[in-house]
Formats: structure tokens, C-alpha cells, sequence
């Protein structure tokens, strides 16, 4: 059980069908040939790319972000408002592009398991030395950690593929990685958040502590969601989505390490998470709208 590819797919149909307010596209493909789909909402100038699952685990930030989509769609549509942010002024400020899973097929790993039969069993059992897919499963199809494949600092700490924390031949190596690089690099993107699960933490910048672009808004996205303000340190702190973005744009960048537990983050944690990474989502659009 757990909110695997084909259940965004369905959640992606309904959401087309209820509102004419997004645009729905494939920014590329995984490695097993899924589209990784970008849903494009708002009509401003300011572009805020928001990610999710790029762990196969981490399911439940997928889950939450087609739910942030949906109730942000309703109330900006009303003009109502969402934690005292004022959604209608907010969607025509702010565009946001969010990215809900971009590691489909490590999160159908690691949701369904891998089939005998499959292509890419044979190939991970053999590399990896793993049997039991299921709930271990961090990586893509190929074993690589994608949130180590970013062009950051990045380094090869574990030699070979792996259920995690394998960074890829080189930067860049995975589909997924360069979907989402590609996809920024023509976008104009002028702020980034990237879900991961868990912890109640948000990381920010890159490297700097004192990082004047991006800790200004951490410290209000930590007081509104309660969540600890967290600097990287050890193996979190390369080839991460956020650290490539932050270096490559010097414009802010966040991880936000949602919910407490034990990953995966079990579906019905939805409701204990969803309001404080709304928040998050909000407060962030906020400040793009009221930058320079
Ligand atoms: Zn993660």
C-alpha cells in the first residue's frame, strides 16, 4: 500500500478535469520510461518550482502536493483565503510549477516491489545485492540516488548502485536529474523548494550558513510550520537538487524534510502534515511576491 505512480495519474486526470487553472506537462522521462509530469498554476511573473519524491520512500510528499494543489486551486478560484495569505493575490503574482514525483519509478519500487520478470531486477540484484525491494527503496531504477546526482559538490561515496546514497557515474547521469535541470535552466525559476521526508527540519542555501539570499525566508518558513531550521552536514549535504540550484542561480533554495517518524511516512500522517507544509508553500510564494 502506498501512493505509487498510477495513483498520481489518477489524481493528475481528476485534477484536469475539475479546473481549467493548470497546465499539465511531461518534463521528461524516468529511466523506465514514466512521464514526470510538471503541473503549472498561477499567472504571475515570479516562478516558484516546487518538487517531490525524489526519494522512493518519500511517497507521501507526492500525496501532499497534489492535495496542496488542489485546495490552493479551490481558494485562490473563490478568492479566499488560505492561512491568512491572501491566495488570489498570490496566484497572479506567482507562478508555481510543482514537480509532485520525480522519481516515479523509485517509488514504485519501493511502493510495489520490483518483478522477477523486470529488466531491472536481474541488473540491481546483481549491482546492489538486494532481493527485497520493497520498503528499502530510495533510488531510481538504476540504483542511483537522485538527490545525490545533482551538479553539486557532488562526490561518489558509495562506489556502486544502491537502495541509496549512490550519486551516479557522474553529475547528472539519471534521466530524472536532467529533466529537472532542464527543465529549470529554460524556466526562469526564482525560488525552489524540494519535499523530502522526514524529520521536521528545512535545510537552506548552499554551504553557507550564513547565506543572506535563502536564510532570511528559512527562518519564516521554520516559525510558521514550527519546523527546526537545519544546516547540512555529512553525506546530506551534496548533489542535492536544492544544493545545484543555490549554487547554480544564487536565488533561494529549501529542503523541507517533511513529517516525524519512520520512512515511508504511513498515507493516513496526511492530515498531520498537510497544514504545516501548506504553510510552508504559502509563506514561500509570499515572500517571491513581496522580493525585489
Ligand atoms: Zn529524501
Amino acid at each position: 500500500m502506498g501512493y505509487d505512480y498510477a495513483a498520481l495519474c489518477r489524481d493528475i486526470e481528476k485534477l484536469n478535469e475539475k479546473y481549467d487553472m493548470t497546465d499539465i506537462f511531461s518534463i521528461g522521462k524516468s529511466v523506465m520510461g514514466k512521464d514526470i509530469y510538471c503541473i503549472k498554476t498561477g499567472n504571475g511573473k515570479k516562478r516558484l518550482f516546487i518538487g517531490g519524491a525524489y526519494h522512493g520512500l518519500e511517497y507521501l510528499t507526492s500525496l501532499f502536493l497534489m492535495r496542496f494543489i488542489d485546495r490552493y486551486i479551490r481558494l485562490s478560484s473563490n478568492g479566499s483565503d488560505f492561512f491568512g495569505f491572501d491566495t488570489d493575490s498570490i496566484y497572479n503574482a506567482v507562478t508555481m510549477f510543482i514537480v509532485p514525483m520525480v522519481n516515479p519509478d523509485g517509488v514504485d519500487i519501493a511502493v510495489n516491489g520490483l518483478d522477477i520478470n523486470n529488466p531491472y531486477h536481474r541488473r540491481l540484484t546483481e549491482t546492489a545485492g538486494i532481493h527485497e525491494f520493497s520498503h528499502v527503496w530510495q533510488a531510481n531504477a538504476r540504483g542511483v540516488d537522485i538527490n545525490h546526482n545533482f551538479d553539486a559538490d557532488w562526490k561518489m561515496t558509495v562506489p556502486y548502485p544502491s537502495p541509496t546514497k549512490y550519486g551516479g557515474k557522474h553529475p547528472g547521469s539519471e534521466p530524472e536529474t536532467r529533466a529537472v535541470t532542464g527543465f529549470i535552466q529554460k524556466s526562469g525559476i526564482d525560488m525552489l523548494i524540494a519535499f523530502h521526508s522526514q524529520g521536521g527540519e528545512i535545510y537552506y542555501g548552499f554551504m553557507e550558513p550564513d547565506d543572506m539570499i535563502s536564510l532570511p525566508v528559512a527562518k519564516k518558513l521554520a516559525d510558521i510550520s514550527g519546523y527546526d531550521l537545519a544546516l547540512p552536514c555529512g553525506t546530506a549535504s551534496y548533489g542535492g537538487c536544492k544544493d545545484w540550484f543555490v549554487k547554480e542561480f544564487k536565488k533561494p533554495g529549501f529542503t523541507v524534510e517533511m513529517g516525524r517518524g519512520k520512512n515511508p511516512l504511513p498515507e493516513n500522517m496526511i492530515d498531520d502534515v498537510f497544514w504545516d507544509n501548506a504553510k510552508i508553500i504559502l509563506c514561500a510564494a509570499n515572500e517571491l511576491m513581496h522580493s525585489a
